[in-house]
């Protein structure tokens, strides 16, 4: 019995081994994908390129890859930016039929973009936007009838808005609730997407182009999030068969990569449908993105960077609570940091040049100002301003700062020679 007592013991051992070994491998190959991306491709409609689109859907139903189309039922003919009177062009049969093939397929999800995606009259310092502004009975008609012309064509429930420009207002939430919609996709960059407390609409915008697509996946893996979603948008336009100008991929370089998230573990991409469904997914963890958006918008690339300030997905809490302080403290020393810095080389230049030509004081300041009133206009025309746009304000209005400290100190310099002059004659 002895004998064979040590083979047994080292039989066990080997087998427990083999027990924790496999155990451990079955737990890392089911920890379940920490990222989910989500596809939308805005502006489908009768005038929309179809060849390409119905390479584009095959695309994605070859690689099991959910896709959210955003389609515009009653597009206008000319220009979406031009706000005078344009017609409208319904969906056609042959768009509708490629469409009702995809969902029945599975693979295609459709949504409401708008009704004919023209932009109203654009305020200033106003983003482009079909809806924001519009009363309620004339955005109830729209959405309804929208949704009622698609629901019939595409013979498919319509459960999800998306505004164009990714702009709507708080009474486009009343009316997409009062109709039974599950959700909306804006966008939380910039003016997009309207913060709303009061409803019960879930929110899921768009949080990367497909040019950012792998710096916010990076990003994304960075943050300490039980959960992160990218939301990609797509448009025609980013395509090399479409526009070989403003393409970032083709369509083959692109079935490449959504065929190569299978072989990565953490990712999984989702239907927009699924996660919106999810209790987290309402108004308040939008209005809490946003809130971050707005100062991480603020703050250069290289500078979230070098503070692990993570962007392009939609964050999760709690990490989001102690992101979005950072960020605020991080935009705060910066803008002072700035500001200080341009006060002084504002003023040390502005007394080398004064001392030297006094009458240049005005010809700088109106350049300072030029500079200051074209960066305000250009801001303005893109009704966005980013950490580019900030940083320019906050330099040019140091300089201004500056040259006005620098004339007011040359200034006083002067008063006191010229009245301690007489004085000292008088005296002495
Ligand atoms: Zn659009």
């Amino acid at each position: 019995m002895n004998t064979d007592g040590r083979p047994r013991v080292a039989l066990r051992t080997a087998l427990v081994l083999a027990g924790l070994l496999c155990s451990t491998l079955a737990a890392l190959a089911q920890s379940p994908p920490k990222i989910e991306v989500v596809f939308r491709y805005d502006d489908y409609s009768s005038l929309s390129f179809t060849g390409f689109e119905t390479r584009l859907i095959r695309v994605f139903e070859k690689t099991r890859t959910p896709l959210t189309i955003g389609v515009i039922p009653f597009p206008v003919s000319k220009d979406y930016h031009d706000t005078s009177p344009q017609s409208e062009i319904p969906l056609t049969e042959e768009k509708a039929a490629i469409l009702r093939e995809a969902i029945e397929a599975g693979s295609v999800e459709p949504a409401l973009h708008g009704y004919n995606h023209q932009s109203r009259p654009r305020p200033l310092w106003g983003q482009f936007s079909e809806f924001k502004g519009l009363d309620w009975d004339e955005q109830m008609r729209r959405i309804r009838t929208g949704r009622e012309f698609l629901k019939n064509i595409l013979n498919s429930d319509i459960r999800i808005f998306i505004p164009p420009w990714n702009v709507e207002d708080q009474t486009t939430h009343g009316v997409l609730e009062s109709l039974g919609f599950l959700g909306v996709s804006s966008g939380f960059d910039g003016g997009g997407g309207a913060v709303n407390n009061k409803t019960s609409l879930k929110f899921l915008p768009a949080t990367s182009d497909l040019a950012r697509f792998y710096e916010s996946l990076r990003s994304a893996r960075r943050a300490s999030c039980a959960m992160s979603v990218i939301v990609v948008i797509l448009h025609d336009y980013d395509f090399a068969e479409v526009d070989a100008t403003r393409a970032v991929t083709n369509l083959a370089a692109f079935s490449e990569m959504l065929t190569s998230f299978a072989k990565q573990s953490d990712l999984r991409a989702a239907g927009m449908s699924e996660v919106m469904s999810r209790p987290e997914y309402g108004a308040a963890l939008f209005a809490k993105n946003k809130k971050y958006m707005i100062s991480e918008n603020f703050i250069y690339p290289w500078l979230a960077d070098l503070f692990n300030l993570n962007t392009g997905f939609y964050l999760c809490e709690p990490y989001l609570s102690t992101v979005y302080p950072k960020s605020v403290k991080i935009l705060f020393v910066y803008a002072v940091i700035v500001l200080l810095a341009c006060i002084g080389i504002g003023f040390k230049g502005g007394r080398l040049v004064f001392a030297k030509w006094p009458l240049s004081v005005l010809a700088v300041w109106l350049m300072t100002l030029a500079v200051l009133a074209f960066l305000v206009f250009d801001i303005q025309k893109d009704a966005d301003m980013s950490y580019k746009g900030l940083t320019g304000l906050l330099m040019f209005s140091g300089f201004f700062l500056g040259e006005l400290f620098a004339f007011a100190s040359l200034w006083l310099q002067r008063q006191r020679r010229f009245k301690r002059g007489p004085l000292e004659e008088w005296m002495s």
